[in-house]
């Protein structure tokens, strides 16, 4: 097996930031632990991160604090907060071959894919945040003649973020980029199985000018470092992606300290659904599956229950399942490899587990089901498919987060939305449909932050991003991100005449 091989040379090409970072500079944490960094391509140990504790988001926190109340950034004209953004993202587009790698060496998806996608999208959401700094503006309310009326945003001030490790450094842009462009410092603590990317980006940050102590990072395990940050009482607002069961800890956190502002992204369990007037069939089922299989399934979006009417279930699941056995696992430092690894080991146990209660519950396994590659020494797990799924088994209700399909039949439109609906989460759902009438109907009645028709997963960094009910609140990408790092300030200034 290449696989170590092939590690062993990765490692070797990179710059691997273990420490933390804070007021500008590496160090180690208070406690000198450190974590092991496992990489899942092969199970190797290929570095150890500091564990980050209480102590070292104090000294982050006040780090952030004080360079908020000094205004080195917070009071930058902006077009020269701009120029250090696009700048920033300069450089992380100038390294970014090194940070896919990081990112592909940390948690095992396909390099592939952290190149063409990972690390272009982080560029393009600092660019487009930097670019909002001098192009939204303020408002004035109407006013009597004597009087001015002004509504203005003004930075949240200290902002902490907690993130996952599926999307590692993308989903940590989404809250630096936009929490930086409105002028706040930012501590971030980034999930333990995937550090690298964000302690790297944030050195490459310094070197494009970012005042110390205004992007620092702690990395560690969340029940230390993540749950010090968000029960700070020095922080203004904690914002957060990972699990609903995370998500609402770190809102108790913030109803036990001061009332701190929260926004969660959080999970999902998405409905696609295809009715039997699907438009082209083989375009749905391979998107089907890609909607599920990419990143090996760990995606909050991920389309995990295909809802098919019962008319054309057996023929559309022989397509999705074509294109799931097209899907070998493969080394993910292979360019030609489009299906890596799964985080860790406790990822790939608590997926076979799910896969184990699907067959118990009486899902029909159509394909996949097993470890693969176990040679390798890494985490990986088949693309697979159940059929025969009711909405009440444990595979349709909660989050896998690994490459598993739970194909549901229905009758009609009227079941296929109450079944779609029938869930905690609301993060995304799709409809495939010839019909212009079904689709718009569809699109209203089904309760999630993103619908997508005759698609998955269309977005830009320029539409909202989140979810409905236990998906979370808050938006992340678009300009209504700001909303989230700024207060609204009203200003009635009374003039004389
Ligand atoms: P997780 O909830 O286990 O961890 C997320 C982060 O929370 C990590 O940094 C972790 O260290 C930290 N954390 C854990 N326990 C904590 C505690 N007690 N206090 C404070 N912080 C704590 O999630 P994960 O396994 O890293 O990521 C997978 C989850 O993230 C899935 O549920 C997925 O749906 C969700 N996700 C959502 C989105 C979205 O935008 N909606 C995007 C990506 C991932």
């Amino acid at each position: 097996m290449m696989f170590s091989e092939n590690v062993a040379q990765a490692v070797g090409r990179v710059s691997m930031r273990s420490e933390t970072f804070i007021n500008g500079r590496f160090r180690p944490a208070r406690s000198g632990e450190t974590l092991a960094c496992i990489t899942p391509i092969d199970g190797s140990e290929i570095g150890r991160i500091s564990a980050g504790d209480a102590r070292d988001i104090d000294d982050a926190v006040a780090a952030a604090r004080t360079s908020f109340e000094a205004g080195h950034w917070r009071k930058m004209g902006p077009r020269d907060k701009r120029k250090i953004l696009l700048d920033f993202a300069d450089k992380i587009e100038a390294n970014a071959d090194e940070l896919a790698l990081l990112e592909t060496l940390d948690m095992g998806k396909p390099i592939a894919h952290t190149k063409s996608v990972d690390i272009p999208l982080v560029v393009q959401a600092i660019r487009y945040y930097a670019e909002a700094i001098d192009k939204v503006n303020d408002e004035l309310g109407p006013a009597p003649h004597n009087a001015v009326s002004m509504i203005v945003r003004e930075p949240v001030g200290v902002v902490g973020a907690v993130t996952p490790w599926n999307f590692p450094l993308l989903m940590a842009s989404w809250k630096f980029a936009p929490a930086l462009a409105t002028g706040n410092s930012v501590i971030m603590k980034p999930a333990e199985q995937a550090s690298l990317t964000m302690l790297r980006a944030a050195e490459l940050a310094a070197e494009a000018g970012l005042p110390e102590g205004v992007l620092n990072v702690v990395p560690g395990d969340g029940a230390a470092a993540g749950k010090a940050l968000a029960l700070h009482m020095d922080v203004d607002s904690v914002v957060f992606t990972g699990s609903t069961a995370v998500g609402k800890l770190i809102m108790g956190y913030a109803a036990q300290s001061n009332l701190k502002r929260v926004a969660l992204e959080c999970g999902g369990k998405s409905p696609q659904i295809v009715m039997e007037d699907c438009p082209d069939f083989d375009a749905a089922a391979n998107a089907a599956a890609w909607a599920v299989f990419y990143d090996q399934g760990q995606v909050c979006t991920a389309g995990t229950r295909l809802l098919v009417q019962n008319s054309i279930k057996a023929e559309f699941l022989k397509k999705v399942a074509a294109v799931a056995k097209g899907l070998a696992p493969g080394d993910p430092l292979d360019p030609a490899t489009q299906f890596g690894a799964l985080v860790d080991e406790t990822q790939m146990n608590t997926v076979l587990g799910y896969i184990e209660k699907g067959a118990s519950e009486g899902a029909t396994l159509v394909c996949g089901g097993e470890r693969a590659l176990g040679q390798s020494g890494g985490f990986y797990v088949q693309p697979t498919i159940f059929d025969g799924v009711t909405n009440k088994m444990t595979i349709a209700r909660e989050e896998i987060f690994g490459p598993v399909i739970s194909a549901i039949g229905f009758d009609n439109f009227d079941q296929a939305m109450m079944i779609a609906n029938d869930t905690i989460y609301g993060l995304a759902a799709g409809i495939w449909t010839k019909d212009l009438n079904t689709a718009h109907r569809a699109a209203r009645t089904l309760r999630a932050g993103n619908v997508w028709v005759n698609c998955w997963d269309g977005s830009d960094i320029t539409t909202p991003f989140g979810g409905f009910k236990q998906s979370g609140f808050g938006r992340d990408r678009s300009l209504h991100a700001l909303d989230k790092y700024t207060e609204l300030k009203t200003i009635w200034m009374q003039l004389s005449s």
